[in-house]
């Protein structure tokens, strides 16, 4: 059903609730929205407009002088009184917060008392005349109340029909000829049918500016809407419903300048799931999402209680951000996180590790003073500390250390140094003797890797050897190294055998043995002058791979030799699986030899690789009374700062060109 004079598409229609949904409004709910849209403005309106209204009813008093002034007085006071009343009863009305509908019934009670106390003392007056000119003002009361207040449209009708009928029983019964009678009546009756229609007419434009306005503003409200779900949706990640990267950019911008600003420390920990790749192609892509879910669930919640953010940073990698004042309970809140997912217990049956369920690795940046004025930093810290837990076998935290090489900025520049070394010659080789101490004869030497920036500031092998181990750089470095020695020191004849160290990173390189082959066979070396040190780790499993190669290096007549002997845990097996010529017992078992515990310490190993059949070789020889003792304990070779330091070939050489050529160095059993 349309509604009278309203297009039709308002007959119904969709506005919005309180709770900001659109919902659909029947015409009669609408026109009560209208109604109480009107009352509102009516109530505002009211006290100017019965200001207004009472003020110039009040100067009339100068017409009722001028017109009927036999009456006047009791026209003045009626207007003084009707006037006065009005407005204390509206003041009432108004402050105690009357219903509308009373203030209109003050007002039109102002309008029918104003109108009856000026035309009661009228109609009296001798001046018959004017005041039956006067009685003509009656239809001002009637546009009052018609349009003057925006009455309701029912209430307006009735106070100007209450006026109306006045007047025609004041008309009637006034002295006047009938032409005047009949002249006036018209008049009102004309005054009220136009007053009324004009009524009529703005109550309707006033409605349809009302549906307007409701519509304009459920369409204002339904933009708004839209934009902040779009922001929402913007700042969202749609699978963990987690704020995306770019929101949790803002909130890192947000802490950092907080820190900057009022001093709040903060941590940014970077929390990737452990082989997730293995899960998404073992379990599929929609468990992988699952998987994700649920432990961005858990996550959000654990980081809720300790008021921090979350956000997912990309794959399968999030962020948590949190004001936390020590490193210890920020290393607590990390560790927490990573107990969390463990605790959840996902199976993951494909991790190479041997785990069975799925984990995080969680690394750790916190603001410091050195932290500079780039907010990258400590994302850039979190990512490096990250990667260390990563490497050091997951399912762990580690939190940036500047003070650690490994985590610090000069990893990236050492890399990328160690990618130029060999084309700018910053890398080269020094030799260290072994001498065999019953003869006293220097019979080998220790090849060591050395590396200079590009301003010449060396860098120390302890640093750039793990960094090369990482990157792989230390493949080709090691090839370098091995071809080096050959062409350097071992094509003269002045040495009989010089020990190369080598990673095991390089004997798990598939065609490492065949590469060292090429080698021996380019430069005319025979394999048997080379020895081959490997050091015993706790990242070296002997693989089978392993084992391979140092078979096929035997076949090429290359020596192997165990180093730091002692310093690892997996020493006791090498032995057992590993036909090593020579066994080099680490320098810390000589220096603890002060005490009786060490020296038996060292004594035991001693018998223990004897018992096996290997030679021996003692380092970190530093004084005469070293050597000497290292010569009561039987050891074959000493080798330390006492006997010689590392040196370049050219000083080696002619250090050492009195040496003898003795083959074989190593006794084997
Ligand atoms: P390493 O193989 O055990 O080498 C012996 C280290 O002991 C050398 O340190 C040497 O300078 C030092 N040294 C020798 N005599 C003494 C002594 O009497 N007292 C003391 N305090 N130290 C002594 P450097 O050159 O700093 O090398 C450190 C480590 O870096 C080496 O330990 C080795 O594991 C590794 N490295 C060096 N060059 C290479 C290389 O070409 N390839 C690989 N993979 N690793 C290397
Ligand atoms: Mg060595
Ligand atoms: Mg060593």
């Amino acid at each position: 059903m349309a509604l009278e004079g309203v297009p039709s598409s308002w007959a119904n229609m969709k506005v919005l609730d309180q709770s900001g949904a659109r919902i659909e409004r029947s015409i009669a709910e609408l026109r009560h929205l209208f109604r109480q849209d009107a009352q509102a403005t009516r109530r505002r309106d009211a006290r100017p407009g019965l200001w207004i209204a009472v003020v110039i009813y009040w100067l009339f008093s100068f017409t009722d002088l001028l017109l009927v002034p036999d009456v006047a007085f009791q026209t003045i006071q009626a207007r003084l009184a009707v006037g006065v009343a009005a407005l204390a009863v509206l003041e009432i009305q108004l402050r105690l917060q009357a219903e509308t509908k009373w203030i209109d019934v003050t007002c039109a009670a102002a309008i029918v008392f104003g109108y009856l106390g000026w035309l009661w003392p009228t109609m009296t007056s001798a001046h018959t005349e004017s005041a039956s000119y006067y009685m003509v003002f009656g239809t001002i009361f009637m546009m009052s109340a018609n349009l003057f207040f925006t009455f309701d449209i029912k209430f307006s009708i009735v106070t100007s029909t209450f006026i109306l009928s006045v007047l025609f029983i004041v008309n009637y019964y006034f002295p006047s000829p009938d032409t005047y009678k009949l002249v006036f009546a018209n008049f009102y009756v004309s005054c009220f049918a136009f007053t009324s229609y004009v009524n009529w007419k703005l109550n309707k434009e006033r409605y349809n500016v009302f549906l307007n306005a409701l519509e304009a503003a459920t369409q204002h409200k339904e933009a708004t809407e839209r934009g902040h779900a779009l922001l929402r949706l913007s700042r969202t990640d749609p699978l963990t419903g987690l704020e995306n990267r770019r929101a949790i950019d803002e909130k890192l911008r947000q802490y950092w300048n907080d820190w900057h600003n009022s001093g709040h420390r903060f941590a940014a920990m970077l929390i990737d799931v452990d082989f997730f790749k293995g899960f998404n192609d073992f379990y599929g892509h929609q468990d992988g999402d699952r998987c994700l879910v649920i432990v961005a669930s858990a996550l959000a919640d654990l980081v809720k209680q300790h008021n921090g953010s979350i956000g997912r940073y990309g794959g399968e990698e999030f962020i948590v951000l949190s004001r936390l004042p020590d490193d210890e309970q920020t290393m607590a809140l990390a560790d927490a996180i990573r107990a969390t997912v463990e605790g959840l217990a996902l199976p993951h049956d494909q991790r190479k590790d041997g785990t069975p369920v799925v984990t995080v690795s969680v690394g750790v940046g916190v603001t410091r003073e050195h932290s500079g004025a780039k907010l990258e930093r400590i994302i850039h810290e979190a990512d490096r500390a990250l990667y260390l837990a990563k490497a050091s076998g997951r399912n762990c935290v580690w939190l940036f250390d500047p003070c650690d090489p490994q985590s610090s900025d000069e990893r990236e520049n050492i890399a990328a140094l160690l990618k130029i070394a060999i084309s700018q010659s910053l890398v080269s080789l020094v030799y260290q003797p072994i001498q065999n101490i019953a003869s006293g004869r220097i019979e080998a030497a220790e090849a060591l890797m050395r590396l200079k920036m590009l301003d010449g500031t060396p860098i120390p092998p302890n640093v750039f050897i793990p960094v090369a181990e990482q990157t792989g750089a230390i493949l080709k470095l090691g090839r370098w190294a091995i071809k080096t020695v050959c062409t350097e020191l071992l094509a003269h004849d002045h040495l009989a055998v010089v020990s190369v160290n080598v990673s095991p990173i390089q004997l798990k390189a598939p065609g490492f043995a065949a590469s060292v082959a090429a080698i021996l066979a380019e430069t005319g070396v025979s394999g048997s002058r080379l020895a081959f040190e490997i050091t015993e780790g706790l990242e070296m499993e002997i693989h089978s791979d392993v084992l391979r190669c140092i078979a096929d290096l035997r076949r090429l007549g290359i020596r192997i030799w165990l180093d730091d002997f002692g310093t690892g845990f997996a020493g006791l097996s090498w032995l057992r699986l590993i036909e090593f010529d020579l066994v080099k017992i680490d320098r810390s078992f000589l220096h603890d030899c002060g005490s009786p515990k060490g020296k038996m310490m060292l004594q035991d190993i001693i018998s223990l690789i004897r018992n096996r059949g290997h030679s021996i070789l003692i380092e970190g020889v530093e004084t005469n009374e070293q050597k000497t003792f290292a010569r009561e304990l039987g050891i074959d070779m000493v080798q330390g700062f006492d006997i010689g330091r590392p040196v370049p070939a050219a000083e080696f050489l002619s250090r050492w060109t009195a040496c003898e050529r003795i083959f074989p160095i190593a006794k084997r059993a």
